[in-house]
């Protein structure tokens, strides 16, 4: 076992990790020794081809086939130098004030949230894109909403040099996506971090972590030859996101005693929706993603955004199989598709474990509520690809595989609550929070509002597992704002947690 020691490790490099190691560089000027330790490659700008098994193979856990325990749900996460903000659009919105207050954590402002969700606004070149990269996907949903007198939003997203080519799902081959990959982590390792790649923490035990690092085969090499190590640490904080942070710590079998430790997971759990037009419409051409339609969060709790998926996840998403699903899938070039994702409420019961290995289990049940969302959700998109021109919409709890145009007056009778079945339809979340929660009881909670874990003074969580409940909104900036939280705390604590 090699031994190696820091004053600040912080494990996972996505949207919390990245933003903690940013804001906590400027130390080390003063000799404070700072790693991030990550269990993905970092791959050289040619190994983004943009095919899609490849990459998902290459940035995604589990190739991006994580499931439920029951197996009726897959949840996408990154596994990179720069986690999940590798892979994500880049969809930037802020969590509202009412989620704010929902959430009501002690102590957690609406107002000092959103000035640091503000401040990446800046850092991460947020905007809203050029008319010229607005594809025909997208102007059609805002072209079927208007129709209907459904409200639209156009929402800012964080590239810098964008080429249009629809694939920031599969990694951006032209650097143009902001995500830490490409602005925190570069920042902090100017400043003096070392980030060491493929390497996966194990176990955190007294002030160290255990860790193996190895050599997948792709990407740059990692700081570190493979191997185990044994890393001292004075501050540790838990980045590795909503599913990986609680089951690091469950498996570490922490002192303290926390109840809540893996619980009250929320996902946004989400629908793909396709409709079919008669031509070709431009969908792989532009930046994927520009408008959401927010007229039903409040009343329904659900919000449509644009999207395209690539054929591999594109198939998954549609029911059945056979001629109809061939010929779906035969005519990607004439897809609009929508994603649908619900607002789902924090149950005890939706949670992480470990199984007898230390890895991941998430036991998570769609509820009514979320089924009910979503199946609103299917019949709303139905009528915008039908305001939009689709000649015909694939709709999971359709009665059949296809609606035509000319039964669009029947959506509802054709797409009935009783087709949302589980194992049916196909559920899936790229959006994991909680199993950390804030809050001030440590029966209820994990940590307090500043990202301590309760009762052990040198453990930090900075991540999407820090939400109380979910954020109602696409949740990287919310992350972030809470990523610069924590770090303003750690930076307190140092004079008394580093002597
Ligand atoms: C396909 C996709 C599209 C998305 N699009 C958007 C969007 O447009 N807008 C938006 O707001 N959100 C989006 N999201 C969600 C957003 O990216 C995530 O919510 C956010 O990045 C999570 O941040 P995090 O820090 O909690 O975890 P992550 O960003 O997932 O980072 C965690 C990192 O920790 C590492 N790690 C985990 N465990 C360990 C360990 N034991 N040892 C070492 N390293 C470890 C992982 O490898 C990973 O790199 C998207 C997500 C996906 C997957
Ligand atoms: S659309 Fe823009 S940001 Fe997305 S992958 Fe293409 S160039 Fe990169």
């Amino acid at each position: 076992m090699l031994e190696k020691e820091f004053d600040i490790v912080i494990i996972g490099s996505g949207s919390g990790g990245g933003v903690v190691a940013s804001e906590l560089s400027p130390m080390c000027r003063d000799g404070v020794r700072i790693a991030v330790l990550e269990w993905g490659p970092k791959l050289k700008p040619a190994e983004f081809t943009g095919r899609e098994i490849e990459m998902v193979g290459r940035l995604y856990a589990e190739a991006g086939g994580f499931f439920t325990k029951d197996g009726d749900m897959t949840i996408a996460f990154g596994r990179a130098y720069g986690g999940s903000t590798v892979v994500y659009t880049g969809t930037s919105l802020k969590i509202a004030k009412e989620t704010v207050e929902k959430w009501a954590v002690p102590g957690l402002e609406f107002d000092n949230m959103d000035r640091r969700a503000e401040k990446f606004f800046r850092e991460n070149n947020l905007h809203l894109i050029e008319d010229s990269l607005i594809n025909e996907n997208n102007r059609l949903f805002v072209e079927g909403c208007r129709k209907l007198g459904y409200r639209t939003k156009r929402f800012p997203v964080n590239v810098k040099g964008c080429k249009g080519s629809s694939l920031c799902n599969l990694g951006c081959p032209h650097g143009a996506k902001q995500g830490t990959d490409q602005v925190q982590l570069p920042a902090a390792e100017k400043n003096g971090v070392l980030v060491v790649t493929n390497c996966k923490v194990e176990h955190l035990g007294n002030r160290e972590c255990l860790a193996v690092v190895s050599e997948p085969g792709f990407g740059e090499p990692s700081a570190w030859a493979p191997g185990e190590y044994r890393i001292k640490a004075k501050i540790v904080v838990a980045c590795g996101g909503a599913i990986n942070t609680p089951a690091l710590l469950i498996r570490s079998r922490l002192p303290a005693a926390l109840p809540a430790l893996g619980k009250f997971i929320t996902l946004h759990p989400a629908l793909i929706l396709v409709g079919l037009h008669d031509r070709p419409i431009a969908n792989f051409l532009g930046h994927p993603k520009s408008f959401c339609c927010d007229h039903f969060a409040g009343t329904h709790g659900f919000l449509l955004e644009t999207c395209i998926y690539f054929p591999f996840t594109t198939a998954k998403s549609c029911i059945g199989f056979g001629a109809e699903h061939a010929e779906l899938m035969a005519h990607m070039d004439r897809q609009q598709q929508i994603i649908a994702l619900a607002w789902d409420q924090p149950l005890e019961r939706n949670r992480v474990t470990v199984d007898r290995k230390g890895d991941p289990v998430l036991d998570y049940r769609a509820s009514p509520l979320v089924l009910d969302a979503l199946h609103r959700a299917q019949i709303e998109a139905a009528r915008i690809f039908f305001a939009s021109g689709a000649a015909r919409v694939h709709a999971p709890a359709g009665r059949k595989f296809f609606v035509e145009r000319s039964e669009a007056a029947e959506v509802e009778d054709l797409i009935p609550r009783s087709g949302m079945l589980p194992g049916k339809i196909s559920l899936t979340s790229a959006h994991v929070m909680g199993g950390c929660r804030m809050g001030r009881d440590p029966e209820t909670s994990v940590t307090d509002g500043w990202g301590r874990v309760h009762g052990v003074p040198w453990l930090y969580v900075a991540d999407a597992s820090l939400f109380p409940r979910c954020s109602e909104a696409n949740p990287y900036l919310t992350i972030m704002a809470l990523a610069d939280r924590v770090a303003e705390r750690v930076r307190s604590d140092t004079s008394e947690l580093l002597r």
